[in-house]
């Protein structure tokens, strides 16, 4: 078991290829992924000559406004990155893109999710002389392609992905590509879209989600496919795929909560699914009430698809301050409560002598819904029920979602009715795995094939958890060539 206390990286990345203006086009793509990160953010460019870099602490509006900094990011390629990180310190040298100069030329890198064998290897790659600059996982990609014995930056990057185990979405940059790269069960999101080019021809768009497409104009060619590396240069996008086919298992919390409504992901629009994932839970927990009131903003479609199946009155019973980041993001519990009185109060027109549905995304800590509650009970709401559009989280995530240790979590601890005594409602419910499945299309959870990674809701963790369990076979195998 390893120390968990290091920064886990949920985050956004994006890509650009033969675009003119390739930084502000990554600035304005990294700004519609800021709600997948926020602590820091950073920029790598290739002018066809050499790279250039920015990195910084904060949010992307505060880091390429001034004309000085985009000056000194000039190109026509670009990749970019916002880094999400709740514990650990955050500060420069743990900002992405990473950058390293090999013999074969500049290579930079961004990372999103989280990789399970990366403390496995570091300690392989230490005993073996690799000094590491950092300590996020992403930096193993780093070293494995240094000593890669291969001779091409392609096959070093695939020699280095067959050696990590995790969840890993990917865009590089060398002097002359631009690299996509999804996991071979693509838990997270990466995809590919298309620009007018700086010189005529096509210029090309990877991201996290389809919102960076649309904020610079581009048009969504597709997902990256799990396990897929897309090449991009000049001639065009090429597609290797150098894993043995697998059942993909995209994160089921990006429809849940993490994605922006706006995007489309894996063909499913992230809204439609929480309208329809809403209307499934009013199905499966009616409640009698007089209205249904989302927590604001993750809850807003899911208690609109609940309104809509219950014919209960939809109404902002909570209004949230946007000025405040979201409440995960500060590190203490102490911050943590404060935030949450700092990001949301109640309506009290709407709520008075009411009996209120709240709907919200999940529950974690449980703190949003202890705050939300007495505050909405303050406002003399006559009964308060809870629906949840996402079953108990009862187990942490390992693959790129920020979540606490199991012991934090309430589900993990509590049944439902202690839960709801823990949170003072009048009643409290979440959606059915199979429900869930129901409202994303499928016919319900096939165990023997999950069509997603779900492992926060039931534990069946599809990648394996080498840091934290005994070192599989074949690491120790591993471990012994490297050492
Ligand atoms: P908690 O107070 O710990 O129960 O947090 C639950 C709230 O946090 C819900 O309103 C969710 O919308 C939100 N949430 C759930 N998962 C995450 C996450 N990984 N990062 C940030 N916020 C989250």
């Amino acid at each position: 078991m390893i120390d968990d206390d290091k920064p886990h990286e949920e985050c956004g990345v994006f890509g650009a290829w033969n675009v003119t203006d390739a930084a502000a086009i990554t600035a304005l793509g990294l700004h519609a992924l800021q709600h997948r990160g926020q602590e820091a953010t950073g920029i790598v460019t290739h002018d066809g000559v050499r790279f250039h870099s920015h990195k910084g602490l904060g949010l992307v509006g505060d880091n390429y406004s001034d004309a000085k900094t985009m000056a000194g990011l000039p190109g026509t390629r670009a990749i970019g990155h916002n880094r999400y990180a709740t514990t650990g310190e955050t500060v420069l040298r743990n900002v992405q893109p990473l950058f390293a100069e090999f013999e074969f030329g500049g290579f930079a890198v961004g990372h999103n999710g989280n990789l399970t064998n990366a403390h496995t290897l570091r300690k392989a790659l230490t005993r073996r002389g690799c000094l590491f600059q950092s300590t996020m996982d992403s930096e193993v990609f780093v070293h494995l392609i240094a000593i890669s014995l291969y001779a091409s930056v392609v096959d070093r990057l695939i020699d280095a992905i067959k050696q990590v185990i995790g969840a890993y979405s990917l865009v590089a940059l060398t002097e002359n590509q631009l690299i996509g790269v999804r996991d071979p069960l693509g838990v997270r999101p990466l995809i590919l879209g298309r620009v007018h080019g700086a010189d005529g021809n096509a210029g090309w768009i990877l991201a996290s989600e389809t919102c960076a497409l649309d904020i610079v104009g581009a048009d969504f060619i597709r997902d990256v496919e799990p396990g897929e590396i897309v090449l991009i240069d000049d001639t065009g996008v090429r597609s290797i795929k150098p894993f043995a086919p697998q059942s993909p298992r995209f994160c089921v919390f990006e429809y849940i909560y993490f994605a922006r409504p706006d995007s489309v992901m894996e063909g499913t629009s992230v809204y439609n699914a929480r309208k329809l994932i809403g209307a499934q839970l009013a199905k499966e927990a009616p409640a009698e009430a007089d209205v249904i009131v989302p927590v604001p903003d993750s809850g807003v479609p899911a208690a609109m698809g609940f309104a809509e199946a219950s014919g209960i009155a939809f109404e902002l019973g909570i209004i949230r301050n946007h000025y405040v980041g979201r409440t995960f993001i500060e590190p203490t519990d102490q911050i943590r409560h404060l935030g949450v009185r700092l990001k949301h109060s109640a309506n009290r027109a709407i709520l008075e002598g009411k009996r209120v549905v709240l709907v919200d995304d999940s529950i974690v800590r449980g703190t949003t819904s202890q705050k939300i509650v007495e505050m909405v009970r303050a406002a003399g709401a006559a009964e308060v029920h809870m629906r949840i559009a996402g079953p108990p989280t009862a187990y942490s995530c390992f693959y790129g979602i920020d979540t606490p240790e199991r012991s934090k979590l309430l589900a993990a601890r509590n049944s439902i009715e202690e839960m709801a005594k823990l949170i003072g409602v009048d009643s409290l419910a979440f959606i059915s795995i199979d429900g869930l499945y129901r409202a994303l299309g499928k016919p319900g959870r096939d165990p023997k094939k999950p069509a997603f990674c779900d492992a926060c809701f039931t534990g069946d963790y599809p990648i394996a958890l080498t840091d934290h369990i005994e070192p599989r076979d074949e690491q120790l195998t591993l471990l012994a060539e490297l050492s």
